[in-house]
């Protein structure tokens, strides 16, 4: 495995590598890898000859009062697991090789930005669908695989990589959960014990409220809803957002709904913690 950081040597392997056919898959990350990080290096190395995983944290993303200068960082751990992993090259640039200081241009998703993560975090996905794009012209992969775990990220970035007719196959690999339900984050290492324990509450209830929207359909989905605040904020958890969305979407339900994407946001502590689970309705 190699470590590659700057910018243009990266494009020349790639360069290199697509003209001997070899298929690259690329999988961006933060760092601070866990199970579900290498859950999708691991799905990528069965879909591609050559495995780039980026190891970047993206200023761009962070607003100001965001925890961008305390976001968990081991870079030596990670190349390791990349290893283990079967990883062929760790991208790990710059924040300025990366972003000029006089730049002015951005990607921006305008409609499914707006809602969820969207709504608190206004920069967010201007700074994700701005440095993906550029890790894509800097990897130039054949695939790319994300997680379920930022659903909204993988939908914005499948919507991003359909109208900007980039030549690259999305994959979005499961969302990996600890043995308790705990949804896998970088940003769990925030969390004290209680807090880790009261977290809980989130992936409990999500699962709580997809058994009663699988039993019952969307009729009752107010209560539903809910439940989950109710049980979120009796745990101590600061609610940012408990919704139910079209999956495909992110608009309001309908009854012709298939998939509905059940997400919240909490935080508890100094973590912000997300996650989500699909519902497949009327099945
Ligand atoms: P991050 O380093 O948090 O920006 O995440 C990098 C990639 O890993 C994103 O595509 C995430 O959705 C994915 N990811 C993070 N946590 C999980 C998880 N628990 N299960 C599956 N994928 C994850």
């Amino acid at each position: 495995m190699k470590i590659i950081n700057k910018i243009a040597e990266m494009q020349q392997y790639s360069t290199l590598q697509r003209c001997e056919g070899k298929k690259i898959a690329v999988v961006p990350t933060m760092g601070f890898l866990h199970e579900g990080h290498l859950s999708l290096i691991d799905c990528a190395r069965k879909e591609a000859d050559i495995v780039i995983v980026t190891n970047f944290v993206n200023p761009t993303q962070f607003a100001p009062h965001e925890d961008l200068d305390t976001y968990p960082r081991n870079f030596e751990e990670d190349c390791k697991l990349c290893k283990e992993r079967g990883t062929d090259i760790v991208f790990a640039p710059e924040a300025d090789d990366m972003y000029c200081a006089d730049r002015t241009t951005w990607v921006i998703e305008e409609k499914l930005s707006k809602h969820l993560c969207g709504l608190s975090r206004p920069v967010f996905f201007r700074g994700i669908c701005t440095v993906v794009t550029k890790l894509f012209n800097i990897t130039l992969p054949d695939i790319a695989v994300f997680g379920q775990k930022d659903a909204q990220q993988a939908l914005i970035i499948t919507r991003m990589v359909r109208d900007l007719n980039f030549p690259i196959e999305i994959i979005v690999a499961p969302l990996v959960r600890e043995k308790d339900g705990l949804a896998m984050s970088s940003r769990n290492r925030y969390l004290n014990e209680g807090e880790r324990h009261r977290g809980l509450v989130i992936s409990r209830s999500l699962f709580r409220a997809e058994k009663m929207l699988v039993q019952n359909g969307i009729g009752r989905l107010g209560e539903v809803l809910s439940m989950i605040v109710d049980n979120i904020s009796e745990a101590g958890g600061k609610i940012d957002y408990v919704e139910a969305l079209d999956a495909a979407t992110l608009e309001e339900p309908d009854e012709n709904v298939k998939t509905l994407l059940l997400a919240c946001a909490a935080d508890f502590g100094k973590a912000r913690l997300i996650d989500n689970v699909l519902v497949k309705i009327g099945e």
